[in-house]
């Protein structure tokens, strides 16, 4: 017989433990189904010096603060993967691993779900799929003899050593990467506008009341008294901090073509490299959900908050701002999870 609860979540990283929180406390009927066959979403990937932007308290999920890790400030990727796996543990969410969801339909009754292992009907769904799955290469002309990655394929700079390397991209994970090369190997970083620093005492957590205010304002009908952009792109965390300090962190404009040899300026300057290390972001990851043929505007589904506008009962969590503000981070993600079940709870238990 197909499995019937009442809510599907796809996806068991942050998001859909989040989600998971709020839906057991409505005492809702769900399952999290989660492609990867361990906890952690996305932290299970990333480079090895990887660090949270923000103190562990201040990245904690809904219910159970993130507990300190050692006496350091920013903790390391492990540490979330660590505590995932406890949060998934500690209010028992029913996530099914090794499960990978091939496509959400509609039917008469709401939803049915398929996935490799099997199928699931559902009243409604929440997708909490991610983006680290979709890396996001821009079209650049040319061709490069050298090798190309993405900053999800980087591990680290010892394979580096000694070569060429151009990293391209002004946001977290290129200064980071950046950072992580210098003095290891030659570093040139191409970034489409002059890389902001954001004020040293300025992470994540201040960050997220930022974007709080923003929301409190807007929604009071306020004048919008900006957001974080005003302030800068990148968290001065300390290595990127320490290799700033040093000088080691000058970018160049973005370069426009690509030769066998390596990047070429429009004034003709070029440089000799070995390798591209595409710093250049992330699409959601929605393949699943192909066959509602949502629509979308401005790169992303039409959603009102979590709601997805063209199929009542599906809800997205998590991928960025357009779901709520800072969804795709740990802090800001309770947040929008408890938006998207408190309107599944009125959908489903009339409350
Ligand atoms: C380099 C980097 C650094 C970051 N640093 C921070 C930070 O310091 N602090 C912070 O708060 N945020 C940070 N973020 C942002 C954010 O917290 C992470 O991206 C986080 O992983 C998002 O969680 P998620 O649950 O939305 O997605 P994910 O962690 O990607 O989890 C999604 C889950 O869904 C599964 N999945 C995907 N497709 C399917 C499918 N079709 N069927 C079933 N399962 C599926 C995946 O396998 C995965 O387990 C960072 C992001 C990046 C890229």
């Amino acid at each position: 017989m197909t499995p019937s609860p009442q809510v599907v979540v796809v996806g068991g990283g942050q998001a859909g433990l989040a989600a998971g929180y709020y839906l057991r406390r409505a005492g809702l009927d769900f399952v999290i189904l989660d492609a990867q066959t361990q906890p952690g979403g996305a932290w299970l990937h990333g480079w090895e010096s990887l660090r949270l932007f923000s103190p562990a308290r201040f990245s904690s999920l809904p219910g159970w603060l993130m507990p300190p890790y050692r006496d350091e400030w920013y903790p390391p990727a492990s540490h979330v993967v660590d505590y995932l796996t406890a949060y998934e543990k500690r209010y028992e969410l029913p996530v099914h691993r090794g499960v990978t969801v091939t496509a959400v339909e509609s039917s008469a009754d709401g939803f049915t779900v398929t996935a490799d292992t099997g199928t699931w009907t559902a009243k409604a769904v929440i997708s909490a799929t991610g983006t680290w799955w979709r890396p996001f290469l821009p079209l650049v002309p040319g061709s490069f003899a050298g090798r190309q990655l993405h900053a999800v394929d980087y591990r680290g700079p010892g394979e580096f050593a000694g070569q060429r390397v151009v990293v391209v991209g002004g946001g977290n994970s290129g200064a980071q990467i950046a950072a992580d090369l210098t003095g290891i190997a030659e570093v040139a970083w191409a970034t489409r506008r002059a890389p902001r620093f954001l004020p040293d005492e300025v992470d994540g957590h201040v960050l997220f009341d930022i974007a709080t205010r923003r929301r409190q304002a807007l929604d009071r009908g306020a004048a919008d008294p900006g957001g974080v952009a005003g302030l800068g792109d990148i968290v001065a965390v300390p290595p990127v901090r320490r290799a700033r300090d040093a000088g080691a962190l000058n970018a160049r404009p973005m370069f426009t073509r690509l030769t066998p040899e390596g990047p070429l300026w429009p004034d003709g300057t070029t440089i000799e490299a070995d390798v591209v290390i595409w710093c250049t972001g992330f699409r959601p990851e929605l393949g699943h959900l192909a066959p509602l043929k949502l629509r979308s505007t401005g790169g992303h589904v039409r959603t009102e908050g979590t709601r997805a506008l063209d199929v009542p009962g599906l809800h997205l969590v998590g991928y960025g701002d357009w779901t709520g503000p800072a969804s795709a981070t740990l802090i800001g993600v309770g947040r929008t999870a408890r938006v998207a079940v408190a309107d599944i709870a009125a959908q489903l238990l009339g409350g």
